[in-house]
């Protein structure tokens, strides 16, 4: 349970999810955010409108799948690391996953990461496709992830030692 844990249930994870069908269309975000707190620059950052709090800032975010193009500027902005950025058009077995990254080092492009879920464990190896840098210092790393793990994908492991797929 996320209350108990702090680590948010596919069962959560789901009642946030874009349809099926717009998940189809290109990349989109992905809003794990699941606590009501005093919050908003994700609404405040998204140049399509595409999120919106409410009257009450506690409220959590919503998104218009409707406007959401997946451009990733409120990933970047988030200080929950709470987004995500999933295009499961990205090819026809792999999606691509784009995660807020915060530590040092950055991984590389073309590296081959371990791949870990919300527990942390690591599901898979997966290549860093791109490491996005921006003025604000959250890093994104763009990974190509397995379809069938792109909603369970949400950090990586770069040290060579934790890496199980070198
Ligand atoms: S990915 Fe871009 S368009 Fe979609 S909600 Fe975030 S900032 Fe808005
Ligand atoms: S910026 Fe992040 S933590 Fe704050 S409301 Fe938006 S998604 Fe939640």
């Amino acid at each position: 349970m996320l209350e108990q844990t702090g680590i948010p249930t596919m069962s959560d994870v789901n009642a946030v999810l874009p349809s099926p069908v717009r998940l189809t269309q290109g990349p989109i975000a992905i809003l794990e955010c699941f606590q009501n707190i005093p919050c908003n620059p994700c609404a405040d950052a998204c140049p399509q409108g595409a999120i919106s709090i409410g009257n009450d800032i506690n409220q959590r975010p919503i998104l218009d799948e409707t406007k959401c193009n997946g451009c990733g500027v409120c990933l970047t902005s988030c200080p929950g690391i709470a987004i995500f950025v999933v295009d499961y058009a990205f090819s026809e077995s792999h999606a691509m996953v784009k995660l807020p990254y915060e530590y040092s080092p950055l991984p590389e492009n073309g590296q081959i990461v371990n791949a870990l879920n919300r527990q942390g464990e690591t599901v898979a190896g997966v290549q860093v496709k791109r490491v996005q840098l921006n003025k604000n210092k959250t890093a994104v790393v763009w990974l190509a992830v397995p379809k069938a793990l792109a909603m369970v994908v949400r950090g990586i492991a770069i040290a060579k030692e934790d890496c199980q797929y070198e």
